[in-house]
Formats: C-alpha cells, sequence, structure tokens
C-alpha cells in the first residue's frame, strides 16, 4: 500500500475547502434551523485561510502540514468548529509527527487521534447530535477495514460512507452540545451542520489521501 505524502495531504486540504465552498450555501441553511446561521461562512473562511496557509510554502511533512491547518483554523475560524477542527488537524499532525511520508495504519491512527481530541476539547458523546457523529464512525469504519485486511482505497471509502450515514442519522436526535441544544426537542428533524461539514471532510479524504 502506498505512503501518504505531503502532497496527498495538501490534495485532501485543497479538496476539503473546495467541497465547502460548494456546500456553503447548504450548511449555512442547515445552522439556520438550529443554530446561528454562520456554519457554511466559518468553514469556509477557515478552509480558504488554511489552503492559503500550506499553497504558497508547502510544510517539510504531513504532520507539519497539519498542524498549519489546525492552526490557522483555530485563529480564523470564531465559532465552536474552528476550535474543534483545528483540534482535529492538530492532534493529527502530533500523531504523523515529522516523518516525510505516513504508511495508512499510520495515518489511520492519527485520525483516531484527531478525533479522540475533538471529543476531549467538546465533551460530545456519540448521539449528541454533532460532528462527532460522523467523525468517530468514520474513524471505526477506516480501522476497522484495514484489520480485515482491505486496501488503503477501499478504508477510505468505508470512512467517507461511514460518515456520510453517521451525518444522516443526526436528523432525528435531539441536540446535547452546541447551540442547537438550546432548542432541546426542537432540534430533532434537522441534519446537524457540524456532522455535515465532517462528512465532506472524509468525502475529501477517500478522494485524496489513496494515492
Ligand atoms: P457555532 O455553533 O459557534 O456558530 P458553527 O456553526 O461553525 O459554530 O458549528 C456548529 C457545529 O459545531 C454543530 O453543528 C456541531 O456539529 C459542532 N459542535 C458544536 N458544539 C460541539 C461540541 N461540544 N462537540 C462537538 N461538536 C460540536
Ligand atoms: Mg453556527
Ligand atoms: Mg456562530
Amino acid at each position: 500500500m502506498g505512503q501518504v505524502s505531503t502532497d496527498d495531504l495538501l490534495a485532501w486540504v485543497r479538496a476539503f475547502a473546495r467541497l465547502v465552498a460548494e456546500h456553503r450555501d447548504a450548511l449555512t441553511e442547515l445552522d439556520a434551523a438550529i443554530g446561528d446561521a454562520d456554519h457554511g461562512a466559518n468553514m469556509h473562511r477557515g478552509t480558504t485561510a488554511a489552503l492559503a496557509a500550506v499553497d504558497g510554502a508547502v510544510p517539510a511533512s504531513p504532520g507539519a502540514l497539519a498542524k498549519k491547518v489546525g492552526t490557522t483554523l483555530v485563529s480564523t475560524v470564531g465559532g465552536a468548529s474552528g476550535p474543534l477542527y483545528g483540534t482535529f488537524f492538530l492532534r493529527l499532525g502530533t500523531a504523523l509527527g515529522d516523518a516525510a511520508t505516513a504508511a495508512p495504519a499510520d495515518v489511520a491512527a492519527a485520525l483516531r487521534a484527531g478525533v479522540e481530541g475533538v471529543v476531549t476539547r467538546g465533551r460530545a458523546e456519540a448521539g449528541d447530535k454533532t460532528m462527532v457523529d460522523a467523525l468517530a464512525p468514520a474513524v471505526a469504519a477506516c480501522e476497522e477495514a484495514l484489520a480485515a485486511g482491505r486496501t488503503w482505497e477501499e478504508a477510505l471509502a468505508a470512512a467517507a460512507d461511514a460518515a456520510a450515514a453517521g451525518r444522516d442519522a443526526t436528523t432525528p436526535l435531539v441536540a446535547r452540545k452546541g447551540r442547537a441544544s438550546y432548542l432541546g426537542e426542537r432540534s430533532a428533524g434537522h441534519q446537524d451542520p457540524g456532522a455535515t461539514s465532517a462528512a465532506l471532510l472524509l468525502a475529501a479524504a477517500a478522494e485524496t489521501l489513496g494515492g
């Protein structure tokens, strides 16, 4: 299985920024229903800045690139999603270390570290109707696919599928974290914006990290 390079990580960030731009209005509409109508703008600002920060002067390693993305997201996104996605990329970068390339199993472990960072920071559990409901099943599916001897491309596709299923499963849930939780029962019946952007992150990974 191929190694994941700094250029692969750059392609991931580029694809994520492109998907967020394409879905910006849809993300904002979802947040208008159960939040404050800024998730599309927040994510667009953050991913645009993150891509600009790593595109001109590409960092020396996948880990360094992920850390730069994380610090940029934290500093440019004011909403809850900025520190959470920022933490995801910072933990991912720390786990990848400074190796020039990363093996699929190392990337899977780094994704796991990223999700654990989000959980530690936001204290959301499965079923709280947050981005964790897309991120956590995605990482589990990736790990299971690799453990079952499937290819890295298949593992990434399984992760993206699991993220999309997790996103869809947030619709009937009552929010227990973030602004949507202020609505209580009235948050049910709406897809979570952060789980929706998280599914875009995994779709972008499946598109780019398989080599
Ligand atoms: P804000 O709510 O500050 O306006 P955004 O609209 O950009 O920020 O992001 C909202 C999304 O952030 C939610 O849809 C949810 O998925 C995610 N989120 C909010 N709080 C948490 C949390 N404590 N843990 C995990 N995800 C969270
Ligand atoms: Mg919002
Ligand atoms: Mg806001």
